[in-house]
């Protein structure tokens, strides 16, 4: 069977203001319908996991390291990742406006190719919503990403978040 092989390992940036849910998403991953296994560390500010994912008769470890800013992204850091999440608060505009400066600069400046998928969280907070999909989405597809609304307490679409990365990055590697 393909699980006796040694799965691949890819290592995952999630990116996002303070407070969007970035640690509450990761902590979900752990929930998941395709996990096999699963290691989570959270520090004071940051939580770092270990996901194992069987996804299409493949298992692969997905490292996730979270980052309130990107104060250690530079161009050989990139090098090491596969993917990044950028995740916004669909009730907190300014989150909205970090996460684009953060896909500008992860693009522009840092020159990066690696696939980004775009997190709209908190989606279940409708009343207090400041941010629309559409809005999202047309950022989302400015540098040609994927967009996703989830909502981390409710665990609606995280799954699909998870699955989405994964197929973002064997994609890339494999081709289609
Ligand atoms: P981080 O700083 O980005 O890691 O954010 P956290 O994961 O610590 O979440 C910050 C706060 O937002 C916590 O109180 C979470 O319970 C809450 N939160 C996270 N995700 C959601 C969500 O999808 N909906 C709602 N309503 N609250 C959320």
């Amino acid at each position: 069977s393909v699980l006796d092989e040694c799965p691949s390992e890819y290592h995952v940036y999630v990116l996002g203001s303070p407070g969007v849910g970035k640690s509450a998403i990761i902590n979900q991953f752990t929930t998941s319908e395709f996990l096999g296994a699963s290691d989570v560390h959270t520090d004071t500010s940051e939580t770092r996991a270990s996901v194992s994912v069987i996804l299409n008769q493949e298992e692969s470890v997905v490292e996730l390291l979270e980052e309130n800013n990107m104060a250690t992204l530079d161009e050989p850091t990139d090098c090491d990742i596969d993917a990044y999440i950028i995740v916004y608060s669909c009730a907190d505009r300014s989150s909205f406006r970090k996460a684009s400066q953060m896909l500008k600069r992860l693009k522009e400046e840092t020159g990066s190719t690696k696939s980004v998928m775009i997190v709209a969280n908190k989606v279940d907070l409708a009343r207090t919503r400041q941010v629309t999909c559409d809005e999202g989405r047309a950022l989302a597809s400015t540098y040609n990403c994927k967009f996703i609304g989830t909502s981390a307490v409710l665990n609606h679409n995280i799954d699909e978040l998870l699955a989405g990365v994964l197929s973002q990055i064997r994609l890339k590697k494999y081709g289609q």
